[in-house]
This record gives C-alpha cells, structure tokens and sequence, in this order.
C-alpha cells in the first residue's frame, strides 16, 4: 500500500461533508461524534491507523462491515479496487451512499442487512474492515477472508475492545494480533450482540 497516497487522501478528505449540520462544526476534532441512531463516526486518527493495519492493494476486493457516515469507506475505495460495503440501519446507509457517489466513487457496492454474517455472494475477500465491535470474531467472515487476506476487526466486551489483526496464510491458517485497545459501538446480528 502506498502510505503517502493514503495519508494525502485522508488529508484532502473533509469530515464535515460525513456529518449532519448540528454536528458539522465539531468535524476537525480527533474523537467520535453522534451521526444519529446511536452510532458515530469514528475518531479519524483511528480510522487511518486502521486503514494503514488493513493494507488495501490497488486491486485488493475489500469487505467493509458498518458503513455508518462513509467516511471509513471512502479511504478503502481510494485505496482498493472494489468495496462491499454493509450497514444494519437503512437511513445510515441512503445518506452514505449519496456521499460517497457524489466524491465520484463507482467502485462502492452497498448493501443494507446484518454485516455479522459478511457478504458471502462475492466472497473471498483480500481484506475485511469491521468497524463495529464483535463479542467474538464471527466464523463466517474468517470463511469470507482469501488465502493471503488480511482482516481488522475490534472484539470484545461493549465498553472496551482488542483492536484484532487477522491474517489468513495462503495455507489457511489463521494467526492473530492484537494492535491495541479500542472503543466502539457494538456489532449486532447473528453473530454479533443481540439486536
Ligand atoms: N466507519 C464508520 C464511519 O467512519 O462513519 C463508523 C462506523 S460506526 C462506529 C459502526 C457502524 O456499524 C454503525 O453504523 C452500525 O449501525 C453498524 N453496524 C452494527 N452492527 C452491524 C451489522 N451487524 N451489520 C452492519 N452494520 C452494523
């Protein structure tokens, strides 16, 4: 990946443009902010940091899980060839969506539903971003993961997580790193915390 790509993107990208007006003026502040439905969009330093952990390849198929503002997504679309992005709440993801089309993004593929269980019709994926907090990393999407791929998702309990970094060997075997401790909304649905 090429990290002076990445870091002059997110330094070009302007949160504002993720947010709604109440919440606007708050956008340069380093730290999560409401984005309605109880969710927020992440801190911005972390979604870099996350972004730099995942590794998107130019012609890397990623799999985002929590679409929320869009903000995360547009980075992976920058930084990939293609991103299956999933959301839980209908509203969160028309508003994201128009966001990201309007940046001129063609390479974005959305989809409304429970992001726990992945995105099995264009499985396997180069790289899996979860960005909502699972109680344990869901089977389906170490399944959904290639050979070779990478994923980052933060697990455990709702008031902190382990920011996990998942590698997939071209062998299929799974090795796993924590990266440090993380704060974020819980992952609901099968195989996440109950609805
Ligand atoms: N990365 C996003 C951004 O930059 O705006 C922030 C994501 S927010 C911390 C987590 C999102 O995950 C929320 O929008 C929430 O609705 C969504 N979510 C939670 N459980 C989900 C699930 N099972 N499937 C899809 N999305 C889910």
């Amino acid at each position: 990946m090429d990290f002076q790509e990445l870091e002059s993107y997110f330094r070009s990208l302007d949160r504002s443009f993720f947010l709604d007006d109440d919440m606007k003026r708050y956008a340069s502040l380093d730290m999560p902010l409401p984005i309605g439905y109880e969710q927020t969009i992440s801190q911005p330093s972390l979604v870099l940091e996350m972004t730099k952990l995942l590794e998107p390849e130019k012609d890397s198929k990623v799999l985002e899980i929590g679409t929320g503002s869009g903000f995360q997504t547009a980075l992976l679309a920058k930084m990939s060839a293609t991103v299956f992005t999933v959301e839980r709440i209908g509203e969160l993801m028309e508003n994201a969506k128009k966001r990201l089309l309007k940046l001129g993004f063609s390479n974005i593929y959305f989809k409304v539903g429970d992001g726990s269980v992945g995105w099995e019709e264009h499985a396997p994926y180069d790289r899996i971003m979860v960005t909502a907090a699972a109680s344990a990393v869901p089977d389906e999407l170490i399944k959904q993961l290639a050979p070779g791929g990478r994923m980052v998702i933060p697990v455990g309990p709702s008031h902190v997580q382990s920011l996990m970094l998942i590698t997939k060997t071209e062998d299929n075997e799974i090795q796993t790193r924590s990266m440090g401790m993380v704060r974020f909304v819980e992952l609901k649905g099968r195989y996440g915390w109950t609805e």
